[in-house]
């Protein structure tokens, strides 16, 4: 008999999973449709930082949202977790921002004034002698930073994964290669081997959204970003700090690796591991903390983040399509987007309607532009 069910999510990356997760909390059961394993993507080897005060469009478009994902990962952690029996190490950072320009001083000041105003966060510039009594391995020839604490972090493959078991989703391994549709509603997800029967369908394919511009012919411009990251040992103790300056991010994970990048490169769907873009991490990482500089490599990973023109996501009823949603194009932030993309998608699916601040993130917004 051929598979069947309520709703086919496309993508089982943290968008995908979420959805599955907050559908569930609302009785819906839902099948997650993946081809390279849950989280084996960008949602898997993302830096994990939860950080809803700093970013693109923040303040300004993306702001309301992800400060409303930021509450919602702190209600959702113990739940989440039991529910799961996955423990995705949800924790609070402590961050240093060092400025190793003048002209950066003055926007991180303003940084600091910003975020001392948010509740539960601690925020203040100190100078290069404050700076280093917390971390001397610090370059000392940074000009001060920025210290705050309230951002979090999370395990993003643990996350993911907890999304997709809490949910109890049936996970069909498969690669989705078209839809089948009647009258403005997708009847089918086709598959490379099969097909599945569906009421409603989710589009969560990171990335890899714009195969559905044909199978749909709606327009949904998400490109990938390739982000490199090396994960590096330090024989000399733990850093207690998320550090970053002169475009290099260190995060120290529980696990005793440092993770560190992150880059940036319009490359396609390449994701080759660069020696030159591990140099050039390193080059960075010197300015800032020379003894990672030449710190052993445990690991090397390359990922897509899924970036729309406006770098907002892409929540919402696809035009046109009485049952057809999207989930994805959250950028930079996904991991800290996933519970409020899930809720909100979900809500919008299950009641047509949301209390999360989505509003300008619809898939209508590029129907204009359809050629
Ligand atoms: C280096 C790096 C660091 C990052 N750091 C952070 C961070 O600190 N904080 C943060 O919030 N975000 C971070 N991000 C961003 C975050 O990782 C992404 O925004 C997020 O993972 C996107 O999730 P997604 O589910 O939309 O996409 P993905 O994780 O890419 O999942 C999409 C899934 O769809 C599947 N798929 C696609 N097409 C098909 C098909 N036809 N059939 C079946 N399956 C299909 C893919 O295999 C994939 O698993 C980082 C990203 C990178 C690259």
């Amino acid at each position: 008999m051929a598979e069947t069910t309520d709703v086919a999510i496309i993508g089982g990356g943290a968008a995908g999973c979420a959805v599955a997760y907050y559908l569930a909390q609302s009785g819906v059961k839902s099948t997650i449709i993946e081809r390279e394993g849950l989280g084996n993507q960008a949602s898997g080897y993302a830096a994990g930082g939860l950080n809803p005060l700093t970013g693109v469009g923040i303040p300004g478009p993306l702001g309301d949202f992800a400060w409303e994902c930021y509450e919602l990962h702190a209600g959702l952690y113990d739940g989440l977790k039991d529910a799961s029996g996955i423990d995705y190490q949800h924790r609070t950072v402590a961050k240093i921002d060092v400025a190793l320009e003048e002209s950066e001083i003055d926007g991180l000041k303003e940084t600091a004034e910003r975020l001392n105003a948010a509740p539960g966060f601690e925020a203040r510039w100190m100078d290069t002698d404050e700076i280093l009594k917390l971390e001397p391995r610090i370059a000392p020839g940074i000009l001060g930073g920025l210290y705050d604490y309230g951002n979090t972090a999370a395990d993003s493959h643990k996350l993911t994964n907890a999304y997709a078991t809490a949910s109890g989703a049936t996970i069909h391994e498969g690669n989705v290669t078209g839809l089948e549709s009647s009258g403005g509603k997708v009847d089918r997800v086709m598959l490379a081997d099969g097909e599945i029967s569906c009421g409603q369908v989710v589009m969560a394919m990171g990335p890899w959204s714009r195969k559905a511009e044909a199978w749909l012919g709606v327009y949904i411009p998400v490109d990938p970003l390739k982000g490199e990251i090396l994960r590096l040992e330090l024989n000399s103790g733990p850093i207690n700090y998320d550090i970053s300056g002169g475009g290099a991010s260190i995060y120290p994970k529980l696990d005793g690796l440092n993770w560190c990048g992150t880059t940036e490169d319009w490359k396609g769907f390449d994701r080759s591991l660069s020696e030159e873009v591990a140099k050039e991490i390193r080059r960075r990482l010197d300015r800032v903390f020379p003894e990672l500089a030449n710190a052993k490599l445990a690991k090397h990973t390359a990922c897509l983040r899924p970036v729309t023109p406006d770098w907002l996501p892409v929540l919402g009823q696809a035009p046109g399509w009485e049952n057809v949603y999207f989930a994805t194009g959250a950028g930079k932030k996904g991991i800290l987007l996933s519970p409020g993309i899930g809720k909100s998608v979900a809500d919008l699916m299950t009641t047509g309607e949301t209390t999360l601040s989505i509003k300008g993130y619809s898939p209508e917004r590029f129907a204009t532009q359809i050629d």
